[in-house]
């Protein structure tokens, strides 16, 4: 009697903790397509049950199983973005998106998981930051989150905390080497960096050189040149190449593992290229520097484009793609910093007081499939590398995220290579309710989105609950 009573009690239980959790996702059966992977490509059938894949190959459906039919459609790892902001910076940049719209522009682009980059207030430590903004992704998002914590002031006692983050699983650090924070704490940079070499988290590090900057603008204010049509020259490549130099050399110096991130130049790649091969140097671009050349910024429409750095000239835009194609450059990123239309026309912003920062999460992929894959600049497989797996590796979330493997999270995009559609500012679910690729007709566009195996993103509508997206704990990285 007492153990029948115990197996039923077990049974209850169990339907009890299903009901009170996540909606259980549907068991699926993706049928027919090409699964892509960074290494290579094949015709494969692949099983989903609960939030992993559980097979790969030539599978015969299931009683009970949801047939997807993926013929003639590549089976992609989700993207991993490493590089957003889904929350205010202070009080000084109030973002258009939040985790919730964010989300909603993710999926609806095949992107299933972002690296935020949380922000201190004034004062805070940085497990405070840390546990603050994951507190808020974990109210909104709908896409899985992982978070870099920023470091202002790397005073003794946040120095101290950087193995915690370590230990709480968020093993990265942004610095930003443009903010006036800098330079008087440089002994301490090279502390914490000390630090994060010595833990396992990498440093994730903005490169502009803060002296190069204030005396380019100081020129071109003496010169009246101080419209947003100047833009290019305020911040110059060799602000971006110096601070990359003294970026390398602080890692040398240390032992840290730094990823350089949104680099806009082809000088700064060739520093980063000639250090890759005796030290931990990574790097990151975005869509911005692929896709525009520094014309953008002349016309009443150029503040729209402004980010730091500014975009350069077509020669840095061919020696990044030809990074991403030798394996120079690591990653692509959104940098999704956005801003509506007004706000970034503000008609008082100059190049003393510019407002940086672009919408990216719904078209960075299907852009840069049109243009590199049907381009032939890319393979599919460089594609799914450098917007998912090589993010996932470099950031210790592989092989839970970054590929289409037995044991790895569902996080899929259903890409169909063939569909032709024109980027719509009335197509737009960040708030910005506007893309700077409007108007421009790419081919390659995701058909279905999962994240950990549910469906959300299908027949051009999201449907996924805020609060569904999980805080991602990863493993301490190798340099
Ligand atoms: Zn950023």
């Amino acid at each position: 009697m007492s153990q029948r009573l115990d197996l039923w009690w077990i049974a209850t239980l169990g339907l009890v903790l299903a009901v009170a959790g996540a909606a259980p996702a549907e068991d699926l059966l993706i049928r027919g397509g090409t699964v892509v992977r960074a290494d290579g490509s094949q015709r494969a059938d692949v099983r989903v049950r609960g939030e992993v894949v559980t097979e790969v190959g030539s599978l015969s459906p299931a009683s009970g199983e949801r047939v997807v039919d993926a013929t003639g459609l590549l089976v992609m790892p989700g993207g991993v973005d490493p590089h957003v902001h889904l929350a205010p910076i202070a009080d000084v940049f109030r973002f258009a998106d939040d985790f919730t719209s964010g989300s909603r522009a993710a999926f609806a682009g095949g992107i299933t998981t972002v690296g935020h980059m949380a922000f201190p207030h004034e004062g805070e430590l940085p497990m405070a930051t840390l546990e603050r903004e994951a507190a808020l992704a974990r109210d909104q998002s709908m896409v899985d989150v992982f978070l870099h914590t920023t470091i202002l002031e790397p005073s003794p006692e946040a120095v101290a905390q950087v193995a915690d983050l370590a230990a709480a699983g968020q093993p990265s650090v942004k610095v930003f080497m443009p903010f006036e924070t800098f330079e008087p704490h440089h002994a301490g940079f090279l502390r914490l960096m000390q630090a994060a070499g010595a833990n396992g988290v990498r440093i994730a590090i903005h490169c502009e050189d803060a002296h190069t900057l204030d005396y380019a603008i100081e020129r071109l204010v003496a010169e009246g040149k101080t419209s947003l049509d100047h833009y290019t020259k305020s911040r110059p490549v060799v602000s971006e190449l110096v601070a990359t130099q003294r970026a390398i050399a602080m890692a040398e110096t240390t032992g840290a593992s730094i990823y350089i991130v949104h680099l806009s130049s082809g000088r700064a790649l060739e520093a980063i290229a000639a250090a890759r091969g005796t030290l931990p140097v990574y790097a990151e671009t975005r869509p911005l520097y692929l896709h525009f050349t520094e014309e953008r910024y002349a016309g009443p429409n150029g503040a729209l484009y402004v980010g730091f750095p500014p975009i350069r000239a077509a020669s840095d835009r061919d020696a990044l793609w030809e990074g991403l194609a030798s394996g120079s450059v690591d990653t692509v990123a959104t940098d999704h910093a956005p801003w509506t239309r007004a706000e970034k026309l503000d008609p008082t912003l100059t190049i003393e007081s510019p407002r940086p920062g672009t919408n990216n999460l719904q078209v960075m992929l299907p852009m840069l499939f049109s243009e590199g894959v049907r381009g032939g600049r890319l393979t599919r497989e460089q594609f799914v590398a450098v917007t998912s797996t090589n993010t996932a590796k470099l950031f210790g979330l592989y092989p839970q995220k970054g590929t289409v493997d037995v044991g790895s999270d569902a996080d899929l995009v259903l890409w169909d290579p063939d569909a032709t559609r024109t980027i719509r500012d009335e197509d737009v679910l960040s708030n910005t309710g506007y893309s700077l690729y409007a108007g421009t007709e790419v081919t390659g566009w995701p058909r279905m989105t999962l994240r950990r195996g549910d469906i959300v993103y299908e027949n051009g509508a999201v449907s996924a609950e805020p609060g569904s997206g999980k805080v991602v704990k990863r493993s301490p990285i190798a340099r």
